[in-house]
């Protein structure tokens, strides 16, 4: 609000002060005026009074000097009434218009005056008349006097009005409408909540106001008692709903992964399926091609596995290829990567292996499955034998990506297969190099 906006700015006290000021004020002016009138009016009537009394009393007096043309005794009086009195000039007319005395008072033209004239009679015969002028300054003086007190006691009596107007309006408007104010700061808490009650318990507007406010406060409280269950019960639902939101997205996350790792999983040995095996492999390749890490494959297919099936059953085949599953994975080091790409075939990719160290694992393998002995019932005991292929990442061979490799591998295994069985062959023997083939010289598949 700007400043002169609110230098103007009057409270309830102010205004009714001043308008009781101006009212009074009307009041006692008008009131006052009215009695200076009347006092006037009684001052003029007074001195009209005096003034024929004064008259009456010289006509009298002077009716037997003018009957003998006492001029002396006529002027003797004139001053003597002028002296003692308020008469600022007398004169004295014969019948015939003469003037037989006259007396003026030095400061006759300055005062405010008012006229007589008066005849002088004698049993009933005119002898000339009277002229009088009576000052009416003491008069006058005495109206301002009066004037003066008048407006002293107007003043006063304003004064004590808004003294006491004012203690009264601070006793009966001000200090409720203060309480009131006073209650009403801060009042509110955070949550909307009005804290008290007005404490105003007057029977006037004020009183019925703090009265309403309180039966509003209590409503509203209540209408934000009632708001506040609804929103905290809401609050709840959606938390509620968020919670079971987080849960059900972790188990979907759970899910997810699950079916991630089923989709990846061979079913029946646990380990890992083509899918699995190709999306390392691919990784691992590229990492070859940046850095150069060698790596190698072997694949590994059991050897007449038909005729296992065909000889002792489905049931004991699935046994050999679970058994066969686990050896594998007992051999293998963590960070390899054990897969079986479909019906007998397997695959592992060695991490970090060069050529020889692959063929050192193959054979390994190769001769463990040889003396692994499947025991079907009591009786029955099955063996099976492998044939290895290995392969290894290297540029001048230009093995570098994983189907290159995988076909390199797979194709050894064949050499293998070719080569009687049982036996490991690494593809860089196929084309002349180290490390050669290694195995059983029969070949033959154990049953
Ligand atoms: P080779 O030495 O040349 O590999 O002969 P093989 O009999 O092992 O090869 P072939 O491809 O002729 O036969 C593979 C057999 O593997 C045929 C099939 O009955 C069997 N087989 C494939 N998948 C499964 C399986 O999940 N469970 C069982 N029990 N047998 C399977
Ligand atoms: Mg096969
Ligand atoms: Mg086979």
């Amino acid at each position: 609000m700007p400043r002169s906006r609110r230098l103007f700015r009057l409270g309830i006290r102010q205004k009714v002060v001043l308008v009781l000021l101006t009212v009074l004020l009307t009041a006692l002016s008008v009131s006052g005026w009215l009695v200076l009138r009347d006092v006037e009016s009684n001052v003029l009537h007074e001195t009209e009074r005096r003034g024929m009394e004064t008259a009456d009393y010289l006509s009298h007096s002077l009716a037997y000097s003018m009957v003998g043309y006492d001029y002396h005794t006529i002027q003797l009086l004139l001053d003597q009434v002028v002296q003692s009195g308020d008469l600022v000039h007398v004169r004295v007319v014969s019948d015939r218009g003469n003037t037989m005395a006259e007396v003026e008072h030095p400061a006759r033209d300055s005062v405010e005056r008012v006229d007589f004239d008066r005849a002088v009679t004698l049993d009933g015969r005119t002898l000339g008349h009277l002229e009088l002028e009576l000052s009416i300054e003491p008069i006058a003086r005495q109206l301002a006097a009066q004037k003066q007190s008048l407006i002293k006691r107007e003043i006063l009596v304003i004064v004590l009005i808004a003294l006491g107007e004012f203690l009264a309006l601070s006793w009966i408007i001000i200090g409720p409408l203060t309480r009131v104010s006073r209650a009403l700061e801060s009042n509110v808490d955070e949550s909307g909540v009005i804290l008290r009650d007005i404490p105003v318990d007057s029977r006037d507007e004020i009183g019925e106001l703090a009265r309403r406010f309180n039966q509003m406060r209590a409503q509203l409280n209540a209408a934000n008692q009632k708001l506040q269950g609804r929103v905290e019960a809401a609050d709840r639902e959606l938390r509620e709903a968020y919670q079971k939101l987080l849960e059900q997205s972790a188990a979907l996350q759970h899910s997810n992964r699950e079916l991630e790792r089923l989709s990846l999983t061979d079913p029946l040995t646990g380990l890992g399926n083509r899918r699995l095996f190709e999306k390392c492999v691919e990784s691992d390749t590229a990492l070859f091609r940046r850095h150069g890490d060698p790596s190698s494959l072997l694949v590994l297919d059991l050897d007449a596995f038909k005729m296992v099936n065909d000889t002792h059953g489905h049931d004991v085949g699935d046994l050999i290829l679970c058994r066969f599953a686990d050896l594998l994975r007992q051999n293998m080091r963590e960070t390899d990567i054990v897969c079986r790409l479909g019906g007998e075939e397997f695959a592992v990719f060695l991490r970090r292996a060069d050529a020889s160290t692959a063929m050192d694992i193959a054979e390994k393998l190769r001769a463990q499955v040889e003396n692994m002995r499947v025991q079907v019932g009591d009786d029955l005991s099955v063996s099976v034998t492998v044939s290895i292929g290995a392969a290894t990442l290297s540029s001048p061979g230009n093995l570098v990506t994983a189907e290159a490799l995988y076909k390199a591998a797979d194709e050894a295994m064949y050499i293998s297969k070719q080569r009687g069985r049982n036996r490991s062959t690494h593809a860089e023997s196929r084309l002349g190099g180290r490390p050669a083939s290694s195995g059983t010289l029969t070949g033959e598949p154990a049953a």
